[in-house]
């Protein structure tokens, strides 16, 4: 349920809005100040960087109190579910990964949202065609089962030092006493009235008595998901798996909260109450790979970033960036994402599912025989075909799949300006966290769960759709499944040590901003503040010589020069919203998020020393 106050008179207004309200709102102040904060810092005893100063100032919190980087990681993510509720919460999930400094190992936690049982790809047909993309986004069609709360409870009993109820404390009291709308805020809503309006419930939490959207400045405070958050600390993760929570979850998906006279079909989906009870977060072995002296550590599927970036860099890694110019180097990086996104498409996906050649694909041999392609100087002119990895899988004999027409791409793939949000922490033991979380796109399926206060995902549609009901592609859907993710929490060590952990949002262009980021830090030297405000480009095998980039990047010297070598560009405006910690050898940090990107990013540490 929705309440958002102007301030002057908050706690009236507030009382007189019925249930779930908080009846004890904060003094104005306290609702409407923001801690002091800054895109960069640098110092020790941990660190946290998120797009948002309350999560950031949650996570220093948790550490302050003696808790550690995976307490940090969820107490930023819980936060973000209030501040940041268009691009995750516990309506989604997410993919976790931690370099746990007492046992010297690196553990990955798969949290991705999951078809329903029931959910069979032929629903998503109709007259022989995939359902319109608009139909499935906002339906109750698109849901995955959430993982989020499982994720967060899974990160904290393995690997984390404090109780769930203790980490959503800070959640609990931003959610009460509100916050300021932002602009970021208001336009991701303004983004979504159309939809919200056809929702009670997303009304209600949303949008003002006029039906539109709140404006800057007004304080939004959500009391609704203040008491999913207690009911949660007070019954952990069944609270929401099983219970009442559980049953509004399904109702929603099955009968979603239409207004009378909405202005859209609004198809209901097939989650049941069993579909939640038996989720599970998995942790993975993650995917491993090296690049000039460096050890990567990425997540594996259903996750493509892993294997796309290490693929990337295998390409990549025989030429010394010092040997070419900046502008050779990056022909040469941008034809790398090229090949490596072929390969992507045609071969990964959910490993339960899908036999991935994941060790053909990051084998040394493979790199070699595809890095021929990046020989010449000239920009490629057509779509790239995928390699064959099979040969050099090991004992596995090479079959290449035929992979077909994709009539309706995944999500991920076509919108390069979505949301979810990453999440990077440290402590003071060395812990390091690159976590990033979504409910896919920007406000999720339009859903929110009535009276709990959170959007539900529309992360179905990350699944890629055939023009053919029966073709067989590593991506399609099927009950049980999980979409192929974009999403790339990145760790790097270097003579085992950890030096680096970063990610982003912006679907498959996460992968080209993760890597982007890398070559500027790694290649081409930059401080990891400037790596990651620096102007991106990314090429994810476009059917033409075009990337996507930003203003910046099309303005630079580098792209003239790669313009006469036949590249072109297409302006997308900001890509990516990226945060990093950047471990030094005298053991402080620098954490640093986006200057300017979505509204400029917070980074904090514990101890400053600058
Ligand atoms: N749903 C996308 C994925 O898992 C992320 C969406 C986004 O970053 O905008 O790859």
């Amino acid at each position: 349920m929705r309440r958002l106050l102007f301030s002057v008179s908050a706690s009236l207004l507030c009382l007189g809005l019925g249930p779930g309200c908080a009846t004890t709102p904060a003094p104005k102040s306290e609702a409407q100040t923001p801690p002091a904060s800054s895109p960069t810092a640098t110092g020790r005893g941990g660190a946290a960087a998120t797009v948002d100063v309350r999560a950031t100032s949650a996570a220093l919190e948790v550490l302050r109190s003696g808790g550690n980087a995976v307490d940090a990681a969820v107490a930023a993510a819980s936060v973000l579910g209030v501040t940041d509720p268009y691009s995750c919460g516990i309506g989604g999930g997410g993919f976790l990964v931690a370099w746990l400094a007492r046992d010297g190992r690196v553990v990955t936690l798969d949290h991705r949202e999951t078809a329903p049982s029931g959910l069979e790809r032929a629903r998503l047909y109709e007259h022989g065609a995939p359902l319109p993309f608009e139909e499935f986004v906002t339906s109750g069609l698109s849901v995955g089962v959430p993982g989020s709360l499982m994720g967060w409870s899974e990160a904290l009993r393995l690997y984390g030092s404090r109780s769930l109820a203790e980490v959503l404390q800070p959640a609990i009291r931003v959610a009460e006493q509100g916050f300021p709308v932002d602009a970021t805020f208001h336009e991701q809503t303004r983004h979504n009235v159309e939809r919200f309006r056809d929702f009670t419930s997303s009304a209600a939490l949303f949008l003002g008595p006029d039906g539109q959207p709140w404006p800057v400045g007004a304080t939004f405070q959500n009391p609704g998901l203040a008491r999913t958050y207690r009911l949660v600390a007070q019954g952990g993760v069944s609270a929401f798996y099983r219970g009442e929570l559980a049953q509004a979850i399904v109702s929603t998906v099955t009968r979603p909260p239409l207004v009378a006279g909405a202005s859209r079909t609004v198809r209901p989906g097939v989650m049941r109450l069993e579909d939640l009870e038996r989720y599970e977060a998995v942790v993975r072995p993650p995917v491993t790979s090296t690049y000039r002296g460096y050890t990567l550590y990425g997540m594996g599927g259903p996750g493509s970033g892993g294997v796309t970036l290490a693929l990337t860099l295998n390409l990549l890694e025989p030429q010394a960036p010092a040997s070419l110019s900046r502008a050779r180097f990056l022909h040469r990086y941008l034809e790398a994402s090229r090949l490596a996104f072929a390969d992507r498409n045609a071969f990964l996906g959910d490993p339960a599912f899908v036999s991935v050649p994941e060790a053909g694909l990051l084998s040394r041999e493979y790199a070699a025989r595809r890095g021929a392609l990046l020989e010449g100087t000239r920009a490629s002119t057509t779509t790239a075909l995928p390699g064959n990895p099979f040969p050099h899988q090991g004992p596995a004999r090479a079959v290449l799949p035929r992979v077909p027409e994709v009539a309706r791409p995944a999500a991920e793939e076509t919108a390069p300006n979505k949301e979810t949000t990453h999440i990077t922490t440290s402590d003071a033991e060395g812990n390091l966290v690159a976590y990033t979380c979504t409910i896919e796109g920007e406000g999720g399926n339009g859903m929110v769960v009535p009276g709990y206060g959170f959007l539900l995902n529309n992360e179905l549609t990350d699944f890629d759709l055939p023009a053919s009901v029966d073709a067989r592609h590593p991506n399609t859907p099927a009950p049980g499944k999980r979409p192929r993710s974009s999403m790339s929490p990145l760790l790097v060590l270097k003579d085992g040590k950890p030096v680096l952990a970063l990610g982003s949002p912006g679907g498959s262009t996460i992968i080209t901003t993760v890597g982007q980021t890398l070559v500027n830090h790694l290649d081409f030297g930059m401080p990891i503040e400037q790596a990651l405000a620096a102007p991106r480009v990314s090429q994810r095998n476009s059917p033409d010589n075009t990337s996507q980039a930003e203003p910046a990047f099309i303005a630079s010297p580098e792209a003239a020069e790669l313009g006469a070598m036949g590249h072109g560009f297409t302006n997308v405006g900001p890509l990516g919203a990226l945060t990093a910690i950047r471990v030094h050898e005298d053991g402080t940090v620098t954490a640093a998020a986006e200057p300017t990107r979505r509204g400029g990013g917070s980074a904090m540490v514990v101890e400053p020393v600058k």
